[in-house]
C-alpha cells in the first residue's frame, strides 16, 4: 500500500504556442497540471504510486484529467467527482525575459470543493508522508480541508511535507498569503520551496539564512530548490535525520522547459525519502529527476521513470 498521500488541485494549464502577452495569443497547447497532480504523478513514474486527493469536475475538462491521472497510474480511489462545478483553467504567459506568470479561472471551482473526510483513519495510520501545496490555501472551502486534512495527518503521526508553490494572483492579498502560509509552516515536518515562493514575505535573500528562518517557523527540514544551481536540505535537530546542512550542485542539463521542475524534485526526493535514502541521496536523487524533466516539455510528459533517472545519473556520475 502507498506510503505518500498527496491531496490537492488537478487543473488544465493552457500553455500559449509564443511569448508575449495572453491579448496576442491566438494558440495553446491543452495539459494536464496542477503541482499536486504532477508530484502524484512523478511519484507514480518513480515506482512509488502514491494516493492522491484531488476532486474534480464531471465536465469535459475533467474527463480528460481523470483519464491523464489512469494513464499515469495514480490511483482514483479518493479522487472524486463533483457534479456542480467546474475545472480550473491557468492560462500561462511567457515573458520575454522568460518569466511566467498565470491568468486563473478559478472560482468555486470543482479542485477548491474536495472533501478530505473520503480519506478514512485507516489509510492515514497506513502513509508515513501526507503532501500539500500552497495553491489548496488561497481560498475556501479548499484551505479549511486542507488544514483539517493535515491536523489529522499530525494525529495519526505523518510527516507533513508542505510546498508553499506561491501564486500571488490566486490570493486576495499579500498580508492573507503570509499569514496561512506561515500557519502551514508551523504544522509541517518537511518543506519544499525557493526564494521565489517568498518573494513577497520578509525572509533573508542568502539561502542558508532564508532555510534557517523557515526551520525557525516549524518544519524540521527545509528543501530548497535552486534552479540550475541543485538545491539544499536543511535540518534541525529534531529531524528524524538530524541537523543537517548539505547541498548538491544539480545535473548541467540544456533545459527545453522548467515547467513542474520544483514538483518533479517533490517527488523525486519523497521516492527518496521512503525508500529510507540519506539527505545527499535524496538531493542528488531529486535533482536527477528534475534536470530530467527539464529536457522535455509538459510538467506530466517529460517526468522520468525510476530507471531513467538511475541511467541518468549512472551516465553522470
Ligand atoms: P517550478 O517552476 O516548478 O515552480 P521551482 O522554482 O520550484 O520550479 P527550480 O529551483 O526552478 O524550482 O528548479 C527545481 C529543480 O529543477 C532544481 O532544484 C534543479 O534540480 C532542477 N533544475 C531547474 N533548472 C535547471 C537547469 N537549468 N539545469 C538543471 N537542473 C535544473
Amino acid at each position: 500500500t502507498p506510503s505518500v498521500l498527496v491531496a490537492g488541485e488537478t487543473l488544465v494549464d493552457f500553455l500559449p504556442n509564443r511569448v508575449g502577452p495572453l491579448t496576442e495569443v491566438e494558440t495553446f497547447d491543452r495539459r494536464a497540471g496542477g503541482a499536486p497532480a504532477n508530484v502524484a504523478v512523478a511519484l507514480a513514474q518513480l515506482e512509488e504510486t502514491p494516493w492522491f486527493l484531488s476532486n474534480l469536475a464531471a465536465d469535459a475538462f475533467g474527463d480528460f484529467l481523470s483519464a491523464t491521472l489512469d494513464d499515469y497510474g495514480v490511483p482514483d480511489r479518493f479522487v472524486t467527482r463533483d457534479e456542480d462545478h467546474q475545472t480550473a483553467l491557468a492560462f500561462v504567459t511567457h515573458d520575454v525575459d522568460a518569466d511566467r506568470s498565470f491568468s486563473f479561472y478559478r472560482e468555486d471551482t470543482a479542485d477548491l470543493h474536495v472533501d478530505a473526510t473520503v480519506v478514512p483513519d485507516e489509510t492515514l495510520d497506513e502513509v508515513e508522508w501526507v503532501v500539500v501545496g500552497g495553491v489548496m490555501l488561497a481560498a475556501d472551502p479548499a484551505r479549511t480541508a486542507t488544514f483539517d486534512l493535515v491536523e489529522r495527518a499530525r494525529e495519526h503521526d505523518c510527516q507533513v511535507v508542505f510546498d508553499p508553490n506561491s501564486r500571488p494572483e490566486l490570493w486576495a492579498d499579500a498580508d492573507t498569503e503570509a499569514e496561512v502560509v506561515s500557519r502551514m509552516l508551523g504544522l509541517a515536518d518537511v518543506v519544499k520551496t525557493s526564494a521565489e515562493d517568498f518573494a513577497r514575505a520578509d525572509y533573508p535573500d542568502d539561502p542558508e539564512a532564508f532555510a534557517t528562518a523557515l526551520l525557525e517557523a516549524g518544519p524540521h527540514t527545509v528543501l530548497l530548490t535552486l534552479g540550475g544551481a541543485g538545491s539544499a536540505f536543511h535540518a534541525a535537530e529534531d529531524a528524524p535525520w538530524g541537523e543537517t546542512a548539505v547541498e548538491h550542485e544539480g545535473y548541467p542539463v540544456d533545459p527545453e522547459d522548467t515547467t513542474g521542475a520544483g514538483d518533479a524534485f517533490l517527488g523525486g526526493a519523497l521516492a527518496a525519502l521512503c525508500r529510507g535514502d540519506g539527505p545527499e541521496e535524496v538531493l542528488a536523487f531529486a535533482n536527477a529527476v528534475a534536470a530530467v524533466t527539464t529536457t522535455d516539455t509538459g510538467a506530466m510528459a517529460a517526468l522520468p521513470t525510476r530507471e531513467e533517472v538511475e541511467a541518468f545519473q549512472a551516465e553522470r556520475e
